[in-house]
Formats: structure tokens, C-alpha cells, sequence
């Protein structure tokens, strides 16, 4: 017997944890903890529930063992691979020449770097930028707020950081829940004396450790960090000397928040002016203060202005550019960091080079040898859109699952009834793939090998522990199979020949500054990985960005002065509720993974929408009641726990079920990120019978498909 311990990394959230994988002739025996890598993001080994049940959901029973085509609507019939491929190439090489933008491509954060660079590479061979990812969904906010203030749309600082702050300012984050190991760190600077402030409208488990909580309504966040500035800059707390040297737009910044005054915000957000002020004075004066944000600040129509304004707020305190400071992005998947890196968004290639941008441009036709098109393309939203008027027509869809994640799903589905063709390549059966005309079956992450970057852009190694299941092939295979069938058959960056994911990061370390001496043999030698940016095979990586001028034209942080906005729906007669999304610690994404692992099911059963007591009594629910939520979009079935962790007049609801049929889409300018976090609502009290009815029309998260088999 060939027992191995195969270094992996989590393939779970953005703290990006290592774990041992035991196995033998390519079969999982179980898990180790990697208490023996020094400087890995999870040092002592430890792993959360998630990372604890990782091999449940890879040998869930319905893997995807075989290509698949559509007979119709959800029923397939197995096919060979090269029929798969040649299908699937032929058609797309149809729509290209047709028109290039009526094809759509779906990266996936749930993967490796290598594929989402193939993945884009693909799409833009073809003739169109319409390539997107779920960041979309989750921190697109994040990538354009922090590229408007500080010219990169990244966490400017490590774990590390957040250990040695003074102070911890946690907004719109359960920290403790979504990123259990990273939120170690702020739990040792808490026994090291350090403050902590949480900004959060529902009181979660991460609430519990606060210092100052400040419990705002949903969608008030720019009332509420305006406030936090004006008491900054009234009390003349702010750095005079960082401000000066290193940034531009204070006094638009002071005017604006002028009105924000202690009194005039509590109005807005509910939230106490004098906890306002203590936790401005308690955030400005703590010497080395960290910001940390998740989903609470990005999932609005302002979320690019949330991002904004927290940067301005770390950069008026002087938090950039130094050892335990810095904003950190909590990103949700483990790949969100690197597949936005490597250009899978709509408006930049790998790298963040502008496709609008002819320099750009211009680089990638000569190293790909190609023309590309300088039209910014599609975002995941706008795709579902265009597919419901007929622009887009093909869709290809790898390791996602937009019928459950993006928001207001009977839209999505809509619009899907219109597609004309659509590939999905995944692990499993998916809700989005009964719409699936091809199904390409993918190995899973612990089955596959290759690079992955996690939230604090350290790029690591993750290598191959066990056999995929029949026939399932890596990402990478896939898409270079699909590259060569549509005619990309140059010689390296030309073409799509690979033979491994090694060929394919030595191309990106040759055309993406950030990861240019990030190598392969590096990774494989260092399982701690790489922070990027690393400009050489010499260089170590950079822990703490901008210490000496941020990556805006003029290397100064572009403070962001915003007037207030709320949520694009608030409460009104018929929808007098406050809805917004919240996760379980055991649960994940769309529950394509924790779905199916018993452990995890067995103790996080089922979502539970939380009800303020006096709402509740009001309306005769109690704990356990079913009740609808209604929005102008759909309606949930679900029970109720009534419970004091949410104001009165807001509603929470997990989201990994399904609870998209009821949220908005409406989008943010800017950042074109739905607002699934705030949105009008009615509960309504119902019978089982009535919920169970009522399920029939929201879209299982684990589907019953037909296969006939080959
Ligand atoms: S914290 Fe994240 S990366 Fe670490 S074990 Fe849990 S899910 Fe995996």
C-alpha cells in the first residue's frame, strides 16, 4: 500500500487553511492538520467545521463521473469526452463568428488560478470580454472602492497584521463565523490588550466579542462611517502629517461629513451617538488599527462608496503602509483573490490591465497573438439581462451555480428558459445545470493540483491527494481540451497546449506583474506560498502594501467624501420589514459542498429567519412557526426564530438555501454588485402544508437529475 500525507490547501473559504490529506493508491484515508508548516494562515493547524468535514462532499455518492447531454430539460445521456469536446468547441466557434458577445463565460472562485486564467483566455480568444465570476456577487465592491482610493483592489495587509493591531474595526463581517480560523487572529490581539469594534445590524457570535458594538440598520453604512470620520476630524484625530504627505481630498472629505454629527446618524442608523463617538476615538487613537469587511459592506448599491469611505477612514487614521494596520477584505471563496488577479471580470485582463486601456491591449494581442476586443464586457447581473433579450445566446458556466447565487432567481431562471446553448462543467448535479445542454464532469479540488491565492494574497501550492471519480478531468484539462478543439493550437501563450498546470503559471508569471517570480517550483518548495506582489524569482513577497505610495496615478490615497444613501427598496405599507442575508458557520456558497456532508447537514439542518420579539408577537409567531418572507420579487418559505440578535422591523435569513427569490437586484453603479443585503419585505405567518407547497417553487439545492447511462 502507497500511504501518502499530500499537502493541500482548504477548499473551502479565503483564509485559504493547509491540511494533510492520508491516502493510499489514490484513495482518502482522512484528514491530518498541518501543525508542522511555519507561517501558513492557520500556523497551529487548526481547521473550522468546514475544513474539518472536507472529504464528505468530495465522495458525495452524485459526483459527476461522465460527459453529459441534454435529452431534455434536466435529463441527460452520457457521452465521450471527445464528443463533449468537439460539441462544445464547435458551437462556441459558431457564436464567435457570429457575434462574439453572444456568448457569456463564468469563471469560478471555487477552482484553480490556472483554469480562471484559461477560462478568460478562452473567452477573449474568442472575441469577447464577457467573462465574469462570482466576485461579482460578493467583493466586486471591494475591487473597484480599493482601486479608486488606492489603485489596487486588494487586502493591503496579512493575518499578521490583525494579530499585532491595536485596534480592530469589524463592519458588515461575522468574522468569527464566515472565516472561523482567520478570526483567530483578531481573538489573539484581543488577549494582547487590543480593542475591538463590530458594526454589524444583526448581534452574531463575532458581536460577542466586541468591545463596542454598534448595531446599525441594514444599508446605513455610509451614515454611519461618515459619522465615525466627523468625529474623527472634529476632535482633530485624524494623522495631520499622512494626510498632508500621502493623500488628496481632505477637505472635500471634511465638508462633506460636516452634517454627519453624532445625533444626526443615530437618526439614520439607530445606532447610540455616544457609541459613535467612542468608537471613533477608540478606532482613531489605538495607534496601528486594522478595518476588516465582508459581505455587510459590499452586497449594496453603495457598496463601492462603503469601500471607499473605509479606506478613507484607515488612510485619514494613518493605518496604510505599516506593520499592524491595513484594510482586509475578507474574501468568501478560496480563489475569489486570484481569479480576479487573473482577469476573470469583464473590464481587465490578468494583472488589472484595462481592456479599454490600448497599452493593455496591445501587450496581450502580441502574447497571445491575437485580436481582442477593447469593449467591456458583461458582468454576471447584466449577462442574465442580455440573455432575456436575446443578445446573449451561449453561456458557458465553470464550477457555478448562478440559479442559487445570484439574486432574485425567478429572474435568473427566466432568462435561462432563453439561452440557446449552455455548458456546465462541475463537480455535481447543480440547480443551473438542469438548464445545461453539456455537462463537462470537473475533478475536485483535493483530486487536482495547482496555485490558489487566498484573501491576504498569499499564493499557495495545492497538490494532488486523491483519484477523481470515472471520468471527471481538471478544470485545466477541460478548458485547454476545448482551446485546442476551437483551433488555439499555437506554440505557449499562442495556444492552448499544456501539459500541467505548471505550463500554464509560468504564463502567468510571464504576463502578470504582481506574479512574476511566483514560479511553480517556488510554490511546491514553500507550502507557506507567496504574498504577492513578487516582481522576481529572487524576491520574497510583500506582506503590508504601500509603504511608500499607494498605486493611484499620483501615489496618493483619493479620499472618497459620499452623501448618505440608503438601500434602493426600503420598508413601506405593503413590505414594512428590513430583509437582509446572513451564513452559518457550517454552511457554504450554494450548498453544492455542505450539502452534502452529513456531519455538517446533521448540525446545521436548516435555515431559520430571525424575528425580533416584538415583530413577532405582533404578527403570532413563535419559535419554529412557519412563515413566508414576501418580497416584491418571490416568496420563502421558512421557520422562524425569534430572537433579540436583530432590531425590531429587520428580518435575517440565511442565504446557502435558496433565499435568493426574494432579494434585489438591483446594482451598484459602479461595482454592479447586487444588493442582497437589504430589501423590503412581509412576513407572513403559514401551515406546514402551505410552506411545503410553497417549496415546490423554489429550486432545490440539491436536484434529482435523470442520466441515462452511456
Ligand atoms: S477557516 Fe476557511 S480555509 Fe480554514 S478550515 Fe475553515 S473553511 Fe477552510
Amino acid at each position: 500500500m502507497d500511504e501518502k500525507l499530500v499537502p493541500v490547501v482548504c477548499p473551502y473559504c479565503g483564509v485559504g487553511c493547509r491540511l494533510y490529506i492520508r491516502s493510499s493508491d489514490g484513495h482518502p484515508l482522512g484528514i491530518e492538520y498541518a501543525n508542522d508548516i511555519p507561517g501558513i494562515s492557520n500556523e497551529n493547524g487548526k481547521l473550522c467545521p468546514k475544513g474539518n468535514a472536507v472529504l464528505e462532499y468530495v465522495l458525495a455518492r452524485d459526483r459527476l463521473k461522465k460527459p453529459l447531454k441534454a435529452k431534455e430539460q434536466g435529463k441527460f445521456v452520457e457521452i465521450s469526452w471527445s464528443q463533449a469536446i468537439k460539441e462544445v468547441a464547435e458551437r462556441l466557434k459558431e457564436y464567435s463568428k457570429d457575434d462574439p458577445n453572444s456568448m457569456m463565460f463564468f469563471g469560478s472562485a471555487k477552482t484553480f488560478n490556472e483554469p480562471n486564467y484559461l477560462i478568460q483566455k478562452l473567452a477573449r480568444m474568442l472575441g469577447t470580454n464577457n467573462v465574469d465570476h462570482c466576485a461579482r456577487l460578493c467583493h466586486a465592491s471591494t475591487v473597484s472602492g480599493l482601486k479608486a482610493v488606492f489603485g489596487a483592489g486588494a487586502m493591503t495587509n496579512t493575518y499578521r497584521d490583525i494579530e499585532e493591531a491595536n485596534v480592530i474595526f469589524i463592519i458588515g463581517h461575522n468574522f468569527a463565523e464566515t472565516h472561523p480560523v482567520g478570526f483567530r487572529y483578531v481573538l489573539k490581539a484581543k488577549e494582547r490588550g487590543a480593542k475591538v469594534i463590530v458594526a454589524d445590524p444583526r448581534f452574531t457570535r463575532t458581536a460577542w466579542f466586541a468591545d463596542i458594538y454598534l448595531q446599525h440598520y441594514p444599508g446605513t453604512d455610509i451614515a454611519l462611517i461618515n459619522g465615525l470620520i466627523h468625529v474623527i476630524i472634529e476632535e482633530r484625530l485624524y494623522d495631520e502629517k499622512f494626510v498632508r504627505e500621502r493623500c488628496t481630498g481632505f477637505d472635500e472629505l471634511a465638508k462633506t461629513v460636516e452634517k454627519f454629527t453624532p445625533g444626526y446618524v443615530e437618526k439614520i442608523t439607530g445606532v447610540p451617538a455616544d457609541l459613535i463617538v467612542q468608537a471613533a476615538r477608540t478606532f482613531a487613537t489605538g495607534g496601528k488599527g486594522v478595518i476588516t469587511w465582508a459581505m455587510g459592506i459590499t452586497q449594496h448599491t453603495h457598496g463601492h462608496d462603503n469601500v471607499r469611505l473605509l479606506a478613507t477612514l484607515s488612510a485619514i487614521c494613518g493605518y496604510q503602509g505599516r506593520e499592524g494596520c491595513g484594510v482586509s477584505p475578507m474574501r468568501g471563496q478560496n480563489n475569489v483573490q486570484g481569479a480576479c488577479d487573473l482577469g476573470v471580470l469583464p473590464n481587465v485582463f490578468p494583472g488589472y490591465k484595462a481592456v479599454s486601456d490600448p497599452e493593455g491591449r496591445k501587450f496581450f494581442e502580441e502574447f497571445w497573438g491575437t485580436e481582442l476586443s477593447g469593449e467591456v464586457g458583461l458582468t454576471v447581473i447584466e449577462a442574465a439581462h442580455a440573455i432575456e433579450k436575446g443578445k446573449v445566446r451561449a453561456y458557458y458556466v465553470m464550477g457555478e451555480n448562478p440559479v442559487i447565487s445570484d439574486a432574485n432567481t425567478n429572474h435568473v431562471i427566466k432568462a435561462l428558459h432563453k439561452l440557446e446553448f449552455m455548458v456546465v462543467q462541475d463537480i455535481v448535479p447543480t440547480p443551473t445545470m438542469e438548464f445545461a445542454d453539456i455537462v463537462l464532469p470537473a475533478a475536485a479540488m483535493l483530486e487536482n493540483e495547482g496555485s490558489l491565492t487566498n484573501t491576504e494574497r498569499r499564493v499557495q501550492w495545492s497538490f494532488q491527494a486523491i483519484n477523481p471519480p470515472g471520468e471527471a478531468r481538471p478544470d485545466w484539462w477541460i478548458v485547454s481540451e476545448i482551446g485546442k478543439a476551437a483551433g488555439f493550437t499555437g506554440d505557449g501563450p499562442k495556444g492552448f497546449n499544456y501539459s500541467g498546470p505548471e505550463d500554464i503559471l509560468r504564463e502567468v508569471n510571464a504576463c502578470t506583474p504582481q506574479y512574476r517570480g511566483i514560479t511553480p517550483e517556488r510554490l511546491k518548495a514553500n507550502l507557506a506560498g507567496i504574498h504577492w506582489p513578487c516582481p522576481s524569482e529572487d524576491h520574497p513577497g510583500t506582506r503590508v502594501l504601500y509603504k511608500e505610495r499607494f498605486l493611484t496615478s499620483d501615489g496618493k490615497a483619493h479620499l472618497a467624501a459620499v452623501e448618505y444613501r440608503g438601500p434602493a427598496e426600503t420598508p413601506d405599507e405593503d413590505y414594512p420589514f428590513l430583509l437582509t442575508t446572513v451564513r452559518y458557520v457550517g454552511h457554504y456558497h450554494t450548498l453544492t459542498m455542505t450539502g452534502r456532508s452529513r456531519a455538517l447537514v446533521k448540525r446545521w439542518p436548516e435555515p431559520l429567519a430571525e424575528i425580533h420579539p416584538e415583530d413577532a408577537e405582533r404578527l403570532g409567531i413563535k419559535t419554529g412557526d412557519w412563515v413566508k418572507i414576501v418580497t416584491r420579487r418571490g416568496e420563502y418559505p421558512i421557520r422562524a426564530k425569534v430572537t433579540r440578535t436583530v432590531k425590531k422591523g429587520v428580518i435575517a435569513v440565511p442565504w446557502h438555501w435558496g433565499a435568493n427569490v426574494v432579494t434585489n437586484d438591483a446594482l451598484d453603479p459602479v461595482a454592479k454588485i447586487p444588493e442582497t443585503k437589504a430589501c423590503a419585505c412581509k412576513v407572513v405567518k403559514i401551515t406546514e402544508e402551505e410552506a411545503r407547497e410553497l417549496m415546490k417553487k423554489v429550486p432545490p439545492v440539491i436536484p434529482e437529475i435523470e442520466i441515462v447511462r452511456g
